[in-house]
């Protein structure tokens, strides 16, 4: 079946969705988006995703393309009209198509649009075995909290990982770990769970948020440092959070195995308690 998307208020099959050659995104990647989870047939986080998008879109000095309750209705639509039980709503709000200019163009009107896709999230054969990663060198620009649209460092290196027999890389900076190409990452070490602080190196995620508080509702200590890949390398157990993702267990990294090679009691309690939220 044919997806129903959404362009700029309208609801079309996915063939007719179409944008301008002179919109902002496409010629200068200007603009943001988002990324919801949707698990029996309900977002997932919505409120914090909507909160980023809205300090995103501030950040960039773009305009909001509708309300927020009919950005709300709007992903409420996309989940009825193709019949989405389990996947993600991607949606991208961009400043609009005009004439090529590098600073803002005068008259242009934000661009809003949003597809879904069909996605097994609960039961990811993934989790069960654990995946691997790679790190690679963090090669973004230094606005990381900003969540653009101008990705091909996270395309370069997510690649870079797929062909070294991995699904996810961990970016390097100045020695240390900031983050995933398309999530944050994490060690646990003695029962605790480390992860790097919020900055604008890294993107404030909204499954980290979810887990900072469900950590805490479970008596899982989190501290917020950074930490190297050596460090790592001697966890007893690693993670990934991301929407499309949840908490994914980490079973290698660089070639060298963490925790015996298996997801360890920790991931797999948070994936559990997260998995246990996001189904209600
Ligand atoms: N960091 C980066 C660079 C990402 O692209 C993502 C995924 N959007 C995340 C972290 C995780 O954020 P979230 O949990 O909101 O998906």
């Amino acid at each position: 079946m044919a997806r129903t998307v959404f362009v700029n208020g309208e609801y079309l099959p996915e063939s007719e969705g179409k944008i301008s050659i002179f919109d902002r995104g496409f010629l200068f990647a200007d603009g943001v988006y988002e990324v919801t989870a949707v698990v029996n047939g309900k977002l997932v986080d919505y409120g914090p995703h909507m909160e980023r998008l809205e300090r995103s879109l501030k950040e960039l000095r773009i305009d909001w393309p509708c309300t927020k309750d009919e950005l709300l209705a709007m992903h409420l639509e996309m989940v009825k009209r193709n019949d989405l039980k389990e996947g993600i709503i991607y949606m991208q709000v961009t400043r609009g198509a005009a004439d090529r200019t590098f600073n803002f163009p005068k008259e242009s009107k934000p661009t809003l649009i949003a597809f879904t896709q069909v996605m097994n999230l609960v039961n990811n054969p993934n989790a069960t075995t654990g995946v691997r990663v790679v790190t690679i060198p963090d090669i973004r620009w230094a606005r990381r909290d900003i969540k653009s649209v101008m990705l091909l460092a996270p395309v370069l290196g997510k690649q870079e990982a797929y062909e070294k027999g991995a699904t996810e890389g961990w970016m390097v900076e100045d020695g240390f770990i900031t983050e995933g190409t398309s999530s944050n990452a994490y060690i646990v070490k003695d029962g605790k769970v480390i992860t790097r602080e919020l900055s604008n190196s890294i993107l404030a995620g909204c499954t980290r948020r979810a887990l900072f508080r469900l950590a805490s509702e479970e008596g899982i200590e989190i501290v917020e440092r950074k930490f190297t890949a050596e460090e790592a390398y001697a966890a007893d157990e690693a993670f990934l959070t991301s929407a499309s993702q949840f908490v994914m267990p980490i079973i290698e990294i660089d070639g060298k195995r963490i925790g015996g090679g298996q997801p360890g009691p920790v991931v797999r309690k948070l994936r559990e308690i997260f998995l246990e939220e996001a189904g209600k």
